[in-house]
């Protein structure tokens, strides 16, 4: 018999690795996008995990994806492959300029996969100089040491020793300054074709086509990290569609697999053969369950109604967002695409986006931020209208209450 007894959020402190500070509800069920908690408190979710819940809690397609590969089977290692897999990889290339798919478990990972494939692509076609990696100040690509590094945060990747070599920065939206780093040394430019975590900025698009153009010159490989802005995210299945530009490597993670662990990395065969048999690999990698889930949500996902929602539903947050803001005075703009959107708070408000997204989780609203000024809304990308304009009238409150 298993032992039961109640948990709360003082716990946490207790038998938890400090590394995270969540807030002081613990939600406990969701459907759609309303959300639980363990005193049965409702909430509106606009925040969707982060960027992960694309369609919502427990969408019916989803959860009967996984209950029905949960009943066949789980788990098989490398040394064979699995029908889920070769499904969802099918879909992938069908519906990219993709030919060749690597699934892992996270959006780390598959940056891992496509910053260790540069490298050794890099190595097999023009030698051992061609290692430099350039990504952009304030990118995001995950957590592991090569990708922090990668990542233009000094604060998330100091204090673990010495790093992989050969990294730089440039400024995103600043052509001259990827000018004054890239050469034939270049290896790979890693970028996000909207910066997330880094305070929701969109690419000109003279910078965007610019970074490829420099890629081009320089024999370097183009990755985009859209780990964030892909799988409808912004509109389209993937944010490179819209932007004019192909990258070279794609990374997919959190809203690939609506709430359940995958990654995957998509690249040309032309590129791809350089990890030959025994280069890389992840045991959970392209598992069962996980695949068959993504698959739903690439199905549900990737329908001209669903993608046209998008942008009708960001004009509602947008136009509900300006309301706000002629009534309270808090933001100096509203930015973003599709369903990534962020409110920057203006002068008076600075460095209090933690402020609003507490006061929201009061009001019965959950919300994100984007670096310390910045509110975030990333919702299910089929959230209803309903719930769009009830959770603006909590998050309307909210900042009632603050100013
Ligand atoms: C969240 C995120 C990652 C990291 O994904 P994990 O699944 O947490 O490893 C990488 N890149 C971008 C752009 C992200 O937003």
């Amino acid at each position: 018999m298993s032992e039961h007894f109640s948990v709360e959020r003082g716990l946490f402190d207790d038998v938890m690795v400090p590394n995270y500070a969540p807030s002081a509800v613990i939600p406990v069920r969701g459907q759609g996008s309303r959300v639980w908690d363990q005193q049965d408190k409702e909430y509106i979710d606009f925040a969707g995990g982060i960027a992960v819940s694309a369609l919502g809690h427990c969408h019916p397609a989803l959860v009967g994806a996984l209950k029905e590969q949960g009943e066949k089977i789980w788990h098989l290692s490398n040394v064979q492959t699995n029908e889920p897999a070769l499904r969802l990889a099918k879909k992938l290339v069908d519906n990219t300029f993709a030919e060749k798919v690597y699934f892992c478990n996270s959006g780390a990972e598959s940056n891992e996969a496509a910053l260790k494939l540069a490298r050794r692509w890099a190595l097999d076609v023009h030698g051992e100089d061609k290692s430099q990696i350039i990504a952009f100040k304030q990118g995001f690509h995950g957590r592991t040491f090569f990708t922090v590094t990668v990542g233009g945060q000094a604060a998330y990747s100091d204090g673990f020793g010495p790093k992989p070599g050969d990294i730089d920065h440039a400024e995103y939206n600043n052509l001259d300054s990827l000018k004054a780093l890239i050469s034939d040394k270049t290896c790979a430019v890693m970028i996000e074709p909207l910066q997330g975590e880094g305070g929701i900025v969109s690419p000109t698009d003279e910078f965007i086509k610019g970074v490829r153009t420099l890629c081009d010159q320089h024999n370097a490989l183009l990755i985009f990290d859209e780990v964030q802005t892909g799988v409808g995210r912004l509109g389209e299945l993937y944010a490179y569609m819209d932007l004019g530009v192909t990258p070279d490597i794609l990374t997919s993670a959190k809203g690939l697999g609506g709430g359940f662990p995958i990654g995957a990395m998509l690249t040309t065969t032309e590129i791809a053969k350089h990890l030959k048999i025994g280069t890389h690999g992840s045991t959970y990698g392209g598992n069962p369950l996980a695949c068959a889930v993504a698959e739903a949500v690439l199905n549900t996902v990737n329908t001209p109604e669903v993608l046209a929602g998008i942008k009708t539903k960001a004009k509602l947050y947008v136009d509900g967002l300006n309301s706000i803001n002629a009534k309270y005075n808090v933001f100096s703009e509203i930015r973003g695409k599709g369903l990534l959107i962020g409110a920057v708070l203006n002068e008076k408000y600075q460095g209090q986006a933690k402020n609003f997204l507490n006061a929201a989780m009061d009001e019965g609203v959950m919300v994100l931020v984007a670096g310390a000024s910045i509110v975030r809304f990333a919702p299910s990308l089929v959230i209803s209208d309903e719930d769009i304009t009830l959770g603006l009238a909590r998050f309307e409150k909210a900042i009632a209450n603050l100013v």
